[in-house]
C-alpha cells in the first residue's frame, strides 16, 4: 500500500482534502485531479495438481503461512492468463483454468482478489519469489479468515469437503 500523494501528480499543486458527497479524498483545488485510491485487482490460484492442492509461502512471510499463488496483472492481460501465468513463475507448472471460484475484497491489503481453480500438470520448481511450497490433500486442506483464505473455504464447500 501507498499513502496518499502530496502533491498533484498532473499540475504540482498541494492537494486537499475534500469531501465529495460521499467520502473524503485528496483533490487538487487547481485542476480538479481526484485521488480515488481503489484497491488493486489481484489473482490468485488455488492449484490442484496430483490430486493434492498446493499451497506457497512467499519470501518474508512467517513459517507457519502458506496461502494461493497470487500475483497482480500485467497491463493488458486477462485475468486468467495472468493466474496461469503466476502459476509457471512460482512453481514452474503449467495449467488451464478449472472454473473461477470468487471475487473477494482483502480490505487489510487494499486489493480485490479474483480466484480461480486451476489444474496443473508438470514438476514443481520454485521460483524466485517463494521460499516454499506443501501439498495439501482436500480432506485436510482448512480455510484461513482472511485474504485468499475465503477462496479456499467456497472452493471445498462447493466439492463437497466442508459443510455449507
Ligand atoms: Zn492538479
Amino acid at each position: 500500500m501507498t499513502p496518499p500523494p502530496t502533491y498533484c501528480p498532473q499540475c504540482g499543486t498541494p492537494l486537499e482534502t475534500q469531501h465529495d458527497g460521499e467520502r473524503e479524498r485528496p483533490t487538487c483545488p487547481s485542476c480538479g485531479f481526484v485521488y480515488y485510491d481503489n484497491p488493486d485487482p489481484v489473482v490468485a490460484a488455488l492449484v490442484e495438481h496430483e490430486g493434492d492442492v498446493l499451497l506457497a509461502r512467499n519470501k518474508g512471510w512467517p513459517e507457519t503461512w502458506y496461502g494461493l499463488v497470487s500475483g497482480f496483472l500485467e497491463r493488458g492481460e486477462t485475468p486468467e492468463a495472468a493466474t496461469l501465468r503466476e502459476l509457471k513463475e512460482e512453481l514452474g507448472l503449467d495449467g488451464e483454468i478449472v472454473a473461477m471460484i470468487g471475487v473477494y475484497a482483502f480490505a487489510e491489503m487494499h486489493q480485490l482478489i479474483v480466484a480461480y481453480h486451476v489444474r496443473a500438470t508438470g514438476t514443481v520448481r520454485l521460483g524466485d519469489e517463494l521460499a516454499d511450497y506443501k501439498r495439501v490433500p482436500p480432506d485436510r486442506l482448512k480455510p484461513w479468515p482472511m485474504g485468499t483464505g475465503h477462496a479456499v473455504r467456497d472452493w471445498l464447500r462447493t466439492h463437497g469437503y466442508l459443510d455449507a
